[in-house]
């Protein structure tokens, strides 16, 4: 017997009931008598907020590093920076003696609207499901754990302890699932967070074929479910649904409720004792680090810088950066003096230090004269003699560096952005500053895309600075003065204007429910699909330097799916600078029985490259990279075919082709019924060796009937015009043999195909 399940067997009810609910707002409840002691947990992600008293919710956090926030750290593409963070995060943690870090948050940015959209990662779920994975494995590696969060569908603040988020299968198992797969599998997190809402009209705090049935059992996870705060409405469903332990505590009643639902039968034991061993395990591993001290503060603020300036997206750039060296610079807006670095919510961090970005411009600006001018006010008011002061400000100068930062209340969790606009004073700025002085740098501090279209063509450069952390304000420096090359790529699309987005017409829904109408095509993959043209596309960001890609092969041309193959190519660096280039290989499916996107990322690799050097950029692509997820099989399933292996710079800067063919290795049962139409039998290859025989006669006496085209029929094409007709109807419509009823020949045809499986 298992220590843990020896422990088991000498607990009380009520004492397993107790531990199934915190003790506090943060922590679970120790069982002294047998040495369980307690674990604490902290809200991430992008740093540690410790409260000195695990009684109080809402007290000031102990200073921790503050890095970028997700946003930021996705658009990095490195997963090796995220894994240093991840390190360094666990390091923070066991000197603030913190066991589990409430994060990462790698929910799908549905629309950039969402107020949350700054702590998770991308549009797109494979390249959310690699950081998230990274993240997890550099924090768990120290010996700390991580909750995956929130779990799932939560894309909206807007009504998030209640509404319900109804979409299909194909949409819940190819777009919001994928990323939490991928970090579950790849990572094994301690803990999984639930989220506050409801999937198809259940509580995902109750949903027991999300967190059991898929979470759990499909995918392997061996840690604790955690309720999001709060996120629990009736413990002994919860507990029937999947969550382990229920937050914050304490909650009197909710563990009297969990005894008598055992006393009088309602839950069964087991399922309570199922849920002590979860928690015991993870209480147990995390007992393995001891915890304590202090962490290099310093260090960790120089890793946060670095992170922030390989994030930031240099979105334009006429050539005016990097900085050369201009004696006379003006530098306009508040965000140069009071540094927007995170968002507003749980994931709000006490940093150890705060750069000010205007200190540290100094510091790389030798002895140019920086003269500042603050652009705008804090709040959305209109203040016309800021701008004048501005635009003085700026044609004296040689170069005009614009830091423009969103007002605080506006990203925020609990609720969402109700439009995607700078303040009309920053619009106006821009607009006369740009106008004033042709020499200016725009720089944004947003989490989520802000539209340009009205100011695009004014500034000689823009950098999207992101919710860029403490150290924000000297990597923006870095970039502006080339001491970093800017490698940040966009990990979510810039639309034009916000009725441009894939979830425009059904967000935030109404009713208790939003409809995820746009199904899988969200991101790229509407804009793709509908053509829509964007303001910065996915994957998208330019350099100092510029890459050349060439000599791309495939490990083979004809492959099985089960094998995958490697897909490589030769990047140049054809510049002057050293440089990042972010490599990304999407694929495109060129015939497949259920509608699929244009094209999906299924790998991608960052790589470093001095002046005129060259390197081979491998990546592999799995069976999952061709495969798509079928609501009728309930499995992820390939198709025999050609596919086009994409290699590009962005989702629309496709830099080379390879054309490959694939052979899947399943054997599917087939789907036809006696609903399935004459292009059904046609299209399944079961089908159609067995109606073939008869086809012939079919389209004969179809052509027959259809005759010199009278009565309606002029220029139509018969076939065409029965393919979708149900067999069962066809054989009623051209009934001449009375001996065998139409029903009985489809039966016997399918009784044909089940026999050749
Ligand atoms: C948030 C979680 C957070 C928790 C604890 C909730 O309101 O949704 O992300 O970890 O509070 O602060």
């Amino acid at each position: 017997m298992t220590k843990i399940t020896e422990l088991i067997k000498k607990m009380t009810l009520e004492e397993k009931a107790a531990l199934c609910t915190g003790a506090n707002p943060w922590a679970t409840t120790p069982v002294e008598h047998l040495d369980v002691p307690e674990l604490t947990m902290a809200d991430g992600p992008h740093g540690v907020r410790r409260v000195a008293d695990l009684n109080d919710m809402h007290a000031k956090s102990i200073p921790a590093t503050c890095f970028p926030t997700a946003s930021c750290l996705a658009s990095t593409w490195d997963v090796n920076l995220i894994h240093a963070m991840g390190i360094a995060l666990a390091e923070e943690c066991i000197a603030l003696k913190v066991d589990v870090i409430l994060g990462p948050g790698t929910n799908m940015k549905r629309t950039p609207l969402c107020g949350r959209n700054f702590e998770y990662f991308s549009e797109d779920p494979y390249l959310a499901g690699q950081m998230a994975a990274s993240y997890i494995n550099g924090v768990q590696g120290k010996g700390v754990g991580t909750s995956l969060k929130h779990f799932a569908t939560n894309n909206q603040e807007t009504q998030r302890f209640s509404i319900s988020s109804a979409m299909d299968e194909r949409t819940l198992r190819e777009i919001y699932l994928p990323a939490f797969e991928t970090a579950v599998k790849k990572a094994k997190p301690w803990t999984v967070m639930c989220a506050y809402n409801k999937l198809n009209g259940t509580f995902c705090s109750e949903h027991h074929k999300l967190l059991v049935d898929i979470l759990k059992d499909e995918w392997g996870f061996e840690g604790f479910v955690v309720s999001d705060w709060g996120a629990v409405h009736d413990r002994v469903a919860a507990l029937k649904g999947g969550v382990d332990l229920e937050m914050p505590g304490p909650r009197e009643r909710r563990v009297r409720a969990v005894v008598e639902a055992v006393r009088s039968g309602v839950l069964s034991e087991s399922v309570l004792d199922e849920s002590v061993r979860r928690i015991f395990g993870i209480v147990f591993k995390a007992a393995e680090t001891s915890k304590g001290g202090s962490f290099d503060a310093a260090a960790h603020h120089a890793l946060a810088r670095r992170i922030a300036a390989e994030g930031m997206v240099l979105l334009k750039n006429n050539g005016i950066l990097p900085l050369k060296a201009q004696k006379q610079i003006a530098v306009i807006g508040r965000a140069a003096k009071k540094a927007y670095y995170q968002g507003i919510g749980s994931s709000h961090i006490n940093p150890t230090q705060l750069d000010i970005p205007l200190d540290e411009l100094q510091k790389l600006a030798g002895d140019a004269r920086l003269i500042f001018t603050e652009g705008y006010p804090a709040d959305e008011s209109f203040k016309q003699e800021l701008i004048d002061e501005a635009v003085e400000n700026a044609r004296s100068a040689e170069v005009a560096l614009l830091y423009i930062s969103l007002p605080d209340s506006k990203e925020s969790e609990g609720y969402d952005r109700p439009d995607l606009d700078l303040t009309p004073q920053q619009v106006a700025l821009i607009k006369a500053v740009c106008t004033a002085q042709p020499n200016t740098v725009v720089m944004l501090n947003n989490g989520a895309p802000v539209v340009m279209r009205e100011w695009i063509d004014g500034p000689a450069a823009v950098i999207e600075a992101w919710m860029m952390g403490q150290a924000g304000g000297g990597a923006i420096a870095d970039l502006l003065y080339g001491k970093v090359n800017p490698c940040g790529r966009l990990a979510e699309t810039y639309p034009i204007k916000l009725i441009d987005t894939p979830a425009y017409i059904n967000f935030p829904g109404g009713n208790g429910e939003v409809r995820y109408g746009e199904g899988i095509f969200i991101g790229y993959r509407y804009y793709d699909a509908k053509e829509v043209p964007v303001q910065f596309p996915f994957g998208y960001g330019l350099s100092y330097t510029t890459f050349a890609y060439q000599n791309p092969k495939v490990s083979a041309a004809s492959f099985r799916d089960v094998d995958g193959l490697t897909v490589s190519v030769e990047v140049s660096n054809t510049g002057k600078l050293a440089g990042k280039e972010v490599v990304q290989v999407y694929v495109h499916d060129h015939k497949s029985g259920l509608v699929r996107p244009p094209k999906e990322l299924k790998g991608f690799a960052k790589v470093e490259l001095k002046p005129g050097e060259t390197k081979t950029v491998s990546v592999p692509l799995d069976f999952r990279a061709f495969a798509y997820y079928h609501p009728a099989y309930k499995e992820w399933i390939t198709e025999d075919g050609e596919f086009d292996i994409l290699i590009g710079a962005s989702c629309a800067d496709i830099r080379c082709v390879q054309t490959v063919s694939m052979q899947s290795t399943q054997e599917l049962p087939s789907l036809l019924t006696h609903e399935s139409t004459l292009r059904n039998w046609m299209e399944d290859t079961q089908g159609k060796s067995v109606l073939d025989p008869i086809f012939q006669k079919i389209t004969a006496q179809i052509h027959a009937m259809a005759g010199d085209g009278e009565g309606g029929a002029e220029g139509m094409d018969p076939i065409g015009f029965l393919m979708d007709m149900p067999l069962t109807d066809l054989f009623t419509f051209l009934d001449s043999d009375q001996t065998t009823s139409p029903e009985d020949m489809v039966n016997g045809l399918l009784a044909q195909v089940s026999q050749n499986k």
